[in-house]
């Protein structure tokens, strides 16, 4: 509306914004953007009519012959990016992308995002996530291999942790952006951190990942004792062999205006019916979904036994072994933890895979079974076959598969993205599959 577009300005000008960049992502969730100058008499027509550019030089947009697309701001986006300077500042919003003929472009997977939760709000309900991602902070040895920054381990404090000036900055910052963090620490493996922020609807906690992805990249690049020892910010999902991997568990809950449908104080586990056929849902479709939350070769040598990630496909209540754990809080804090995603994945396509499995799940009161409350890395494989529990995709390849034979899935991503995503991730897997590695040549040479 006209008055948001003047409030917006108004608060450009208070900013002392120079630059407006037009964000917007690629398919496997890489921040694009193209910035251009703040002029206040062009401000009403950015938001009415967008900004034409060409698409077909962006990973899963279009082909050189239909390349004109528009990236259109959404206002409600506005962040002043504050790593960059104060003076002539930069502000940024995200963008949707849309076709010239006015429609949302189906590439565009935020848009995907927004037509999944289009669905759920017809349903009269709100899908909200907390994301916990973590991350490496590593620094490169003269030979150019990675090693992590310190040598401490979870909750840590200094000075076997050299973090906290660094989370502090960063929580500032992050802060300033309009993020809510809810808690940061020390994770499991050395360089290993965490920071975990307040849950909020999809699409608001789907911009927030990229936007942290983003900002800590940055502001590490700015913290002057960090620069000079080149320190840098991995979201690979498994880093180093032998330690921790980071995940980017997503804590979930479905609202119906301010009640919490997953909650049911009258039942043996305070979950209500819904909330067990979500569960139901997310277990049926997760051999498809581990392709879209675990979109990398890197990301299966995270899901092995033995480092708190997931690797069965099974629910529990305390159980960090399972694919989903149900945390203690009840009530309105009742929710869902799916633990298999990881911070390489593009979140807009996460959530919306996700919910649409929850989705399928309520709508077909799908069973999740018994809940498992046995460590399932302990048992033989014989002893899980027993127990019914299946596996999850154990490598990009398999995912990859998994994702081709569930239609439901596929349909939900849209043709546009589903035949743009396998197209992407088979040439990914057969780059990967002919190369060469040092384990290979340590194993095998004297052969
Ligand atoms: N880093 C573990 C993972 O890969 C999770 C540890 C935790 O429970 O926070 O999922
Ligand atoms: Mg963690
Ligand atoms: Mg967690």
């Amino acid at each position: 509306t006209e008055e948001m577009i003047a409030d917006v300005t108004s608060k450009m000008k208070e900013d002392n914004i120079k630059f407006i960049r037009l964000q917007f992502v690629d398919i496997n969730g890489y921040v694009k953007n193209i910035v251009i100058p703040f002029k206040e008499e062009d401000v009403g027509d950015l938001f009415t009519e967008g900004m034409l550019f060409d698409g077909s030089s962006i990973e899963g947009f279009v082909d050189i012959n239909e390349s004109d697309l528009v990236l259109k701001p959404d206002i409600r986006t506005y962040s002043r990016l504050s790593w960059r300077p104060e003076e002539s500042a930069v502000c940024r919003f995200i963008c949707d992308v849309w076709t010239p003929e006015g429609k949302p472009f189906e590439g565009d997977p935020r848009s995907i995002l927004k037509k999944s939760l289009a669905k759920i709000t017809k349903m009269g309900l709100r899908y909200n996530i907390g994301p916990e991602p973590e991350f490496f902070i590593v620094n490169i040895d003269e030979e150019g291999n990675p090693y992590p920054y310190d040598e401490a381990g979870y909750f840590d404090v200094e000075p076997l942790d050299k973090g906290p000036d660094f989370r502090r900055e960063l929580t500032f910052n992050l802060e300033e952006l309009g993020f809510e963090v809810e808690a940061s620490h020390h994770e499991v493996a050395p360089g290993q951190n965490e920071i975990a922020f307040k849950f909020k609807d999809a699409l608001k906690t789907a911009d927030a990942v990229i936007t942290f992805k983003q900002a800590i990249k940055a502001i590490v690049d700015n913290i002057a004792s960090f620069d000079q020892k080149n320190y840098q910010v991995t979201f690979m999902p498994k880093p180093f062999f032998g330690v921790n991997g980071s995940g980017m568990h997503c804590h979930q809950s479905v609202f119906k205006g301010d009640k919490n449908l997953f909650s049911n104080p009258n039942s043996d586990t305070g979950l209500s019916k819904d909330a067990l056929y979500f569960i139901g849902g997310l277990l049926k479709h997760a051999p498809a979904l581990t392709a879209i939350t675990n979109p990398i070769v890197n990301s299966y040598k995270r899901l092995v036994p033995g480092y708190e990630a997931p690797v069965y496909r099974a629910y529990g209540f305390k159980n960090r072994s399972t694919l989903i754990r149900i945390p203690a809080a009840r009530g309105k804090a009742t929710r869902i933890e799916y633990r298999a995603p990881d911070p390489s994945c593009n979140p807009y396509l996460a959530f919306a895979a996700m919910l649409e499995a929850g989705i399928d799940g309520i709508q077909n009161k799908i069973d999740p079974g018994d809940p498992t409350e046995i460590n399932i890395y302990e048992l033989t494989d014989e002893q899980r076959e027993d127990l019914g529990i299946k596996v999850l995709p154990s490598s990009l390849w398999e995912a990859y598969h998994s994702l081709e034979e569930d239609e439901y899935i596929l349909n939900a991503l849209g043709d546009h993205i589903s035949q743009k995503f396998l197209e992407l991730k088979y040439k990914e897997w057969d780059e990967y599959r002919v190369q060469v590695f040092g384990y290979e040549q340590r194993k095998y040479l004297d052969i």
